[in-house]
């Protein structure tokens, strides 16, 4: 099976607090996953579960204190410090942080251009910047010679996208692209991915806590807690049929009547983190329904049962 990013026990530890009271927090813990060519590949799970954390690992914003990871078979050169290279770009959360309110918002475009040498003159440049406009609905002459604080939200991170999209990438990294923008317009971003995944086979990395566009656009879906990959799997079977209890409460949690809600309200645990982070044993051990004495000492390994891997002593037996 072609693989175009492969991450293999990737793991970071973060240092907290002072000299006397030191403590070690595995923030993302022995992770591994792959992204095939034209799939969307989604990290879910709450703030503070490592998903973002391994984003910025896997773009090299960040060193990994252990593991690998091989686009298109290959590491990362030790002159490359961050992977935005031509074949991978990144979408971020804030479309407005992502530019400078004081530059005009088509110089990153033909920035781009030149950096990778896309064009040989500037009417070429501008045809392949209007050329990338267009496939998120936008055009050359709606942004030339404009600043960020002239357009919305939704066209700012739509503007964001087709920057990406300059260099012909074959996967991006999108780390919570829609979470700043308004309900309205979420769905239209969403199906964008979708269709620079079926015209265009771009891959995407969806890194989000919104399972409700989770289930709508991805192909394969990995649930994070506390640094774990707790259940992995096409989105159907671990979103319709989750068999890890945390993936059953997240499921549980999406709002069926009103879809402005978000699913995380039920799930707002946050001064639980560092608790759960430090927890021997299952990290989810202290709110599961299913909890057993194993879960409180032993860590569960990777089950695999019907295509999905679980993290979880309940299905130790069925694996035997
Ligand atoms: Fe619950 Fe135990 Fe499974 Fe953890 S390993 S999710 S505590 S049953």
């Amino acid at each position: 099976m072609e693989k175009l990013l492969e991450v293999n026990n990737l793991t970071k530890r973060y240092a907290q607090g002072n000299v006397l009271a030191r403590i070690s927090i595995t923030a993302v813990d022995n992770v591994s996953f792959y992204v095939k060519p034209a799939e969307i590949f989604t990290l879910a799970g709450e703030s503070g579960c490592g998903k973002t954390t391994t984003a910025k690992l896997v773009l090299g914003f960040e060193e990994a204190t252990a593991g690998t990871m091989l686009h298109n078979g290959n590491t990362r050169s030790r002159r490359e410090k961050t992977w935005l290279t031509k074949g991978v770009q990144a979408i971020f959360q804030d479309p407005f942080s992502t530019f400078n309110p004081l530059r005009t918002v088509d110089s990153y475009f033909h920035e781009t251009v030149r950096n990778f040498r896309l064009a040989r003159s500037k009417k070429d440049a501008i045809a392949h910047i209007d050329q990338k406009l267009r496939l998120v609905g936008l055009t050359y002459e709606d942004f030339a010679g404009k600043y960020p604080n002239e357009f919305s939200g939704g066209q700012l991170q739509r503007i964001s996208i087709a920057r990406a999209l300059v260099t012909d990438p074959k996967l991006l990294i999108a780390d919570e692209p829609v979470s700043m923008v308004d309900a309205s317009l979420r769905m239209s971003i969403v199906n964008l991915f979708k269709r620079l995944r079926d015209e265009l086979g771009v891959s995407i990395l969806y890194i989000t806590h919104d399972l409700a566009t989770a289930y709508y656009v991805s192909d394969r879906i990995a649930i994070m807690f506390r640094g774990n990959i707790v259940e992995m799997g096409t989105v159907e079977r671990v979103l319709m049929n989750p068999r890890h209890p945390y993936s059953q409460l997240l499921r549980d949690s999406i709002p069926q009547a009103d879809p402005k809600k978000r699913w995380a309200t039920k799930v707002t645990l946050a001064e639980l983190e560092q608790e759960e982070y430090l927890r021997q044993g299952c990290k989810f051990a202290g709110r599961c329904p299913d909890v057993m004495d194993v879960c409180k000492s032993v860590v569960p390994t990777d089950i695999h049962i019907d295509d999905v891997f679980v993290k979880c002593h309940l299905y130790a037996e069925e694996k035997k």
